[in-house]
This record gives structure tokens, C-alpha cells and sequence, in this order.
């Protein structure tokens, strides 16, 4: 028995302000939407993945990042990995290139707890779907590993890193590299990371401001022929700049 007891949950304005699945969850900005305009949510979308990497937005909400670190929600292996190369006093750098995008701080906390891929430790990608709003709270941590140090159970962590890449091959996944870690914040459930989460929204007063600054575009809402429209005025451009660049790469 673990009745669970519905609680608001803290949610950063500008994922607030995205639009909503039937169910009434925010639909991520890289989530795809099928011909009917529904969000198909196991999917991450290459066109969309692409637009946000280029124009430097949060794959989340879909706004501008600010320069400074990015923010991931890493697994279990890779944040052992990270703390690992932190403790030794290693310069921690994330070397296999991820399909995961980044996004700001406050929006990879609120992922953390509600993105049943991300927040869950023994989460597969294609077994559960990029979604919002499912609560985790019951969620077994079967698969997690443990921390040597303190016994503590590790299913994942939000990290910070101070620079990214990514590679785009046509065909397949954007790749991202992430390097100098910056922040490490380990949990064992997502739901670990509410408190700080609700701690960063308190600090914007309450009521939270609506969100500031530019909103996400149309094109990563509920039209996905804006967003392949997008995607390829981007590739469009690229392949026109290597053209005029002579070499190329
Ligand atoms: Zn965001």
C-alpha cells in the first residue's frame, strides 16, 4: 500500500505556459505531435531536437537558454561516473555523445520528477513515453545503483555543464556532448528534486511573474509542419554556408 496523495506540484512558468495534452500535462517543446496535432510523446523529435540545439533553446519550454551551464537529467551510471571524476578532482566531461538535449535548470528539475524515462532509474527509453504530469512517487528503484560513500541509492541526477555540442547527421539523432561539470545533484527518485525546485520558484515570489522574456515560437507548439519548416531552413542554411565555405567539414 502507497496511496498517494495529490499534491500541486511545483511547476517553472514558463512549462506552465506551454500547451496542454488532453489529460491537462504540459507538452514538452521537442515532443512531436502527429497529423492530428497530438503530442506522441515516446518519440523525441529529430526536427525539433535540431531547432532547439541551434537556436540555443531549453528542450523543454522551447526558450532561450542564457549563456552559462545547461542543465541534463543524467542516469544512474553516468552520474556515478561524474561524481566519481569530481571526487578524484578530474575535470568531469561527459565523452559518449547523448540524444538527450539540455534545458535550464528549473526545467530539467520539474523533468526530473515528472518524465517517467528521465525520472524513473529503471526507465527505457521506447518502454515508457516522454511524458509529463505521472506521478513517481511509487515508483520502485529497482536497477538504481549505490553510492559507495554514503549507502545512499542513486537512480540519477540533474547536472549542470558549463558548454555543449551537438553533431547532426541527417537520418539520424542529434548528438550532444556536454562538458565541465558544474553542478551534480543526485537523487534516488525524481521526486527528490521537488523541494529544490519549489525552493527556486519561491525565490521569484509569489505569485510566480508570468514568464519574461520571448515565449516559445510557434513553431515548437502543436504545429509539427512549422517545425519541420524550421528544421529545414536551419539544414538549408547550414548547407548553403559549407557550400560558400569552400572545405566544409
Ligand atoms: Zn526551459
Amino acid at each position: 500500500m502507497n496511496p498517494m496523495t495529490p499534491r500541486p506540484s511545483p511547476i517553472p512558468p514558463a512549462i506552465a505556459a506551454l500547451p496542454r495534452d488532453p489529460r491537462g500535462y504540459p507538452i514538452p517543446a521537442i515532443t512531436p505531435r502527429d497529423a492530428e496535432g497530438s503530442p506522441t510523446f515516446a518519440i523525441t523529435g529529430t526536427a525539433r531536437t535540431l531547432v532547439c540545439a541551434v537556436e540555443r533553446r531549453c528542450s523543454i519550454c522551447g526558450t532561450p537558454m542564457a549563456p552559462g551551464p545547461v542543465y541534463r537529467v543524467i542516469a544512474a551510471a553516468e552520474t556515478e561516473a561524474l561524481a566519481a571524476a569530481q571526487a578524484a578532482g578530474r575535470t568531469a566531461t561527459n565523452k559518449a555523445p547523448s540524444p538527450e538535449p539540455p534545458g535550464h535548470r528549473e526545467c530539467m528539475l520539474f523533468a526530473a520528477f515528472t518524465c517517467p524515462f528521465l525520472a524513473r532509474p529503471n526507465a527505457r527509453r521506447g518502454q515508457d513515453a516522454h511524458v509529463f504530469g505521472e506521478s513517481l512517487t511509487r515508483g520502485t528503484a529497482r536497477g538504481s545503483a549505490t553510492d559507495d560513500h554514503s549507502g545512499t541509492q542513486i537512480g540519477g541526477a540533474v547536472a549542470g555543464f558549463a558548454d555543449f555540442e551537438f553533431r547532426y547527421t541527417p537520418g539520424e539523432q542529434v548528438a550532444f556532448l556536454f562538458t565541465g561539470l558544474t553542478e551534480l545533484r543526485p537523487h534516488h527518485l525524481g521526486a527528490d528534486q521537488i523541494p529544490e525546485l519549489t525552493a527556486v520558484l519561491a525565490a521569484l515570489g509569489e505569485p510566480p511573474p508570468a514568464p519574461t522574456g520571448e515565449p516559445c515560437p510557434p513553431y515548437l507548439l502543436d504545429d509539427e509542419s512549422a517545425a519541420e519548416a524550421r528544421a529545414r531552413e536551419i539544414l538549408e542554411a547550414a548547407m548553403a554556408r559549407q557550400r560558400g565555405g569552400g572545405a566544409g567539414g
